[in-house]
């Protein structure tokens, strides 16, 4: 019997606010900050201290539910969930539960099927707990993370591949990156995954039972896992057995799943709402001030560029992955010369500028090369007075000194040779130097053009005009 999968996630953004949830904190790198740097009174839950929520936080966090189409509560209510780890030094985190700050939205994403809209389910706030690293004889507990902000989104269970789930982690992260909420480093942890994953006869409309798969680190941990729970509960079906509601671990190395607790005894986090802080109220005004400072989003930005600049959707696509890059290319656009197509910029931007980063390690800004230099040079290029070549080797010049385009080619004496009679010249001698090479184009070996041409090419340090060179070199072979 075929078997549908039914999938939902929950995803846990930390916020990039300057400083914890409930307390002055900053803010560190959990990943290279020296242990416990950043901890005070409040954030390690020493008794009759009192959390002050972040306005910043809430207001990250009202972005995200304004992008993600949510109806907000005017307002929600923070609650305590209480359990006992070594990392939650108050034995509860807060977070909120009943009313939390946002319900109802929704995610469009892309698929090889398609488009397909996902609901979300809720959005809350929450604090993130700390970092326990555990050595030979006992555990390190490390609080710089315990009470940073967090965002949990949970999606409805709408998701039915491997492939819908990871389009789904990625458009979420996407949107939260071009917000500015979260950096999207899924290595150091500020974006984690929880897969629930259930199987049911194709067909079926109920539920089946799922399971919960924890901490998923990468979109490669999230899609084997998923694609192997789906398996595994499939097979259990198939030879009659029923599925066991549990939250599960991932192995990563092994990939598969394990048990680590089973919901029947779920813990009871008694939750109840938190006497330390009043319910947060959200006004029309503020959420009105928030909607006008949202960026344009991804999808609309990428359908924007196709429309506006006559882009493939291919290139639109990699223009907008990165805000930075989406707004360099659009800077480029208004400095190019009337009759250069947008087309032209983007492609020097994504084969000439992203080799260079490449090369350098650098993002587009640390090349310092100026959008509008950028320009000059595709200017130069374009109008014949520089080859491509050459303007390949002005970007890295401006990269390294940071002088002008003109400047360079003029300095460097790279200016373009169209001069026909120079060319013609230098043809003249190329062919009387390689009489062999010449004799075997003529007596069919076509391959030797191309060889020849470069031979030109060199001969004239890069500088001819490509074209005229082709056009003087096809009329000397032929006489
Ligand atoms: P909990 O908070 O105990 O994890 P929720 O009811 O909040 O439980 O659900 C958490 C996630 O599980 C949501 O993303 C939801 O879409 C998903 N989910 C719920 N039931 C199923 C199911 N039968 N199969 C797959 N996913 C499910
Ligand atoms: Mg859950
Ligand atoms: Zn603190």
């Amino acid at each position: 019997m075929p078997y549908e999968a039914v999938i939902g996630l929950e995803v846990h953004a930390e916020l990039q606010t300057q400083s914890k949830m409930f307390c002055g904190c900053a803010v560190v790198d959990t990943t290279v900050a020296p242990p416990n740097i950043s901890v005070c009174p409040i954030c390690a839950g020493m008794p009759g201290t009192l959390p002050v929520v972040n306005h910043r936080a809430v207001e990250m966090g009202l972005q995200v539910a304004l992008a993600l189409d949510c109806h907000i509560n005017c307002v929600s209510i923070f609650a305590r969930k209480n359990y006992f780890y070594p990392d939650l030094p108050k034995g509860y985190q807060i977070s909120q539960y009943e009313q939390p700050l946002a319900e109802r939205g929704k995610l469009v994403i892309h698929t090889s099927a398609g488009e397909r809209t996902i609901r979300i389910r809720r959005i809350h706030l929450e604090e993130d707990t700390g970092k326990l690293t555990h050595i030979p004889n006992g555990s390190l507990v490390d609080l710089n993370r315990a009470g940073v902000p967090l965002l949990e989104i949970v999606s409805e269970p709408d998701m039915h591949s491997p492939e819908e789930a990871v389009a789904y982690g990625e458009t979420l992260r996407h949107i939260l990156r071009y917000l500015g909420v979260n950096s999207g480093d899924m290595e150091k942890g500020v974006i984690r995954f929880e897969a629930n994953v259930s199987v049911r006869p194709a067909g079926s409309h109920e539920l089946g039972t799922r399971t919960e798969v924890k901490n998923l680190n990468s979109f490669r941990a999230l899609e084997r896992a998923i694609a192997y729970e789906i398996e595994r509960q499939s097979r259990i079906l198939a030879s009659g057995g029923t599925v066991e509601q549990e939250t599960l671990g991932w192995n990563e190395a092994g990939e598969y799943t394990y048990p680590q607790r089973s919901k029947e005894d779920a813990p009871d986090y008694r939750y109840f709402p938190e006497p330390d802080l009043p319910p947060l109220k959200i006004d029309e005004t503020w959420l009105e001030r928030l909607r006008a400072e949202l960026p344009e989003l991804p999808n609309a930005k990428r359908q924007r560029f196709i429309a506006q600049y006559h882009l493939t959707p291919k290139d639109a696509a990699r223009l907008i992955e990165e805000r930075a890059i989406a707004d360099y290319f659009e800077q480029t656009v208004t400095h190019l010369p009337p009759g250069i197509a947008p087309k032209v910029a983007a492609n020097w931007i994504l084969g000439d500028l992203f080799a260079l980063m490449n090369a350098c390690n650098a993002d587009i800004y640390q090349l310092n090369i100026r959008p509008q230099a950028l320009a000059e040079v595709i200017a130069l290029v374009v109008q014949g007075e520089i080859n491509q070549t050459t303007g390949r080797e002005v970007l890295a010049e401006i990269t390294k000194s940071g002088r002008l385009p003109a400047e360079i080619v003029e300095a460097r004496g790279l200016k373009q040779v169209s001069d026909a009679d120079f060319i013609a010249e230098i043809v003249r001698q190329t062919l009387i130097e390689f009489p062999n090479e010449v004799q075997s184009f003529r007596s069919g070996k076509e391959g030797v053009f191309n060889w020849l041409f470069g031979q030109v090419m060199k001969k004239a340090a890069g500088k001819a005009n490509p074209h005229i060179v082709r056009q003087e070199l096809i009329r000397q072979l032929g006489s």
